[in-house]
């Protein structure tokens, strides 16, 4: 097969290329025997990937010196771009700069989500412009930034739609265009909570699941699903809202104007408002779970009542799609050993007449801040799984700059 321009099969095998070495650095013999392709064509395809420096040889770490020629193990580079993360929610915006491998390359900075959006928008843009200025000698060529923003949301147009404790000023704001002309490179938006599954197949669990659920328990529970190793987006690019599976015919009122929603019944909020009725001296989650690690049973009651409501939901899901695992994030993993170990008991109570295994329950294993490292996942998924043009648009652009 010849291959002599970068669009049609060659990009796409380039962007395969990629995903491969991005989730286990690999010799090119092992690149070919996965891709179907020759040794030969492989080592034109990582040459060129090599050459545009997001490739090279992994460190040899452990191995020792090297003796004779050894074949190359290929990494992904981490210093190849970096991706400016801004994760917007109710209370704050987290804003920081990470690496392609999800490193963070400065500290994040948090800012108030203000009535008057102008000036929020304002404050991020010169934070951001801050932030780059002052790692000029590190950074040599930005990539984009993501934003991660609370659903619903619009995909298309990367608008916040009319999120839950959100000022009204900031309903249907086209958030990526107005970000994107305040810094001068490209932004895109995404829901948080399939930012964080994003972050997971890139920089997570994903180098060994191809099916999971990670759930964001926070004030409302946010889900994320990834079927076949892509985050599902569904018909209307809602996705999946767990949080709105209806747990108690007629009960609670949610904002979703619907009754009975999980997260009514099993959010750090909701338990937390159930714990200080009868303990109130308890005000925050990490209190209350400081409290059941002391052995307070009204917390433990609490706690394990939540549980029996994921439990539960986890089944129903489980019976919908075979998954292999549910990843837990959010104020939920503070000290989360001991809940996850009540929802492992509860999933397992009862399960659907064992129909297949039941999924591997833990915390979400995306490093460092979720959030910020997950805003910025947006554009490094885009750059390991969008078809033939995330990242040759970039390769020209970095190449435009130097
Ligand atoms: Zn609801």
């Amino acid at each position: 097969m010849e291959i002599n321009h970068r669009s049609g099969m060659k990009a796409e095998n380039q962007r395969h290329i990629l995903n491969l070495i991005n989730k286990h650095p690999s010799f090119r013999a092992a690149l070919a025997t996965e891709l179907g392709l020759t040794q030969a064509a492989v080592s034109l395809l990582t040459e060129e990937l090599i050459q545009d420096e997001i490739i090279g040889p992994a460190e040899i770490g452990a191995a020792g010196p090297m003796v004779g020629r050894r074949p190359e193990i290929l990494d992904i580079r981490a210093d190849w771009g970096a991706i400016v993360g801004i994760s917007i929610d109710r209370s704050q915006v987290t804003i920081g700069i990470v690496d392609l491998k999800g490193n963070a390359i400065t500290e994040n900075t948090l800012l108030p989500v203000k009535e008057d959006y102008e000036d929020t928008i304002r404050q991020i843009g010169s934070a951001v412009k801050k932030m780059l200025a002052q790692m000029k000698g590190q950074i040599h060529f930005v990539i984009g930034a993501g934003v991660a923003i609370p659903g619903p949301m619009d995909l298309k147009s990367g608008s916040i739609l009319e999120p839950p404790g959100f000022p009204a000023s900031w309903y249907h704001l086209p958030i990526a265009v107005l970000l994107e002309k305040q810094l001068g490179f490209p932004v895109y938006a995404e829901h948080n909570s399939r930012a964080l599954a994003q972050a997971e197949i890139c920089l997570g669990a994903g180098e060994r699941y191809s099916h999971f659920m990670i759930l964001n328990v926070n004030a409302g529970i946010g889900s994320g699903l990834v079927l076949n190793g892509k985050v599902y987006t569904g018909a209307h690019g809602i996705g999946c809202e767990i949080g709105h599976m209806s747990v108690e015919r007629g009960g609670r009122i949610c904002f979703c104007g619907r009754r009975g929603c999980l997260e009514q019944y099993a959010s750090a909020a909701a338990v937390l408002h159930e714990v200080n009725r009868i303990c109130p001296d308890i005000h925050t989650w990490t209190e209350l779970i400081d409290r059941a690690y002391n052995g307070n049973q009204i917390c433990c009651d609490f706690l394990e009542q939540a549980a029996s409501y994921f439990g539960e939901v986890i089944r129903n899901v489980m019976s919908l799609c075979d998954l292999e695992a549910v990843f837990f994030t959010g104020q939920i993993a503070y000290r989360g050993e001991l809940i996850l170990k009540l929802i492992r008991e509860k999933a397992q109570k009862n399960a659907v007449a064992q129909m297949g295994k039941l999924p591997e329950i833990a915390l979400s294993s995306i490093p460092g801040n979720p959030y910020l490292v997950s805003s910025a996942s947006i554009l490094i998924y885009k750059l390991y799984n969008q078809p033939l043009f995330f990242y040759e648009k970039n390769i020209e652009r970095k190449k435009g700059k130097e």
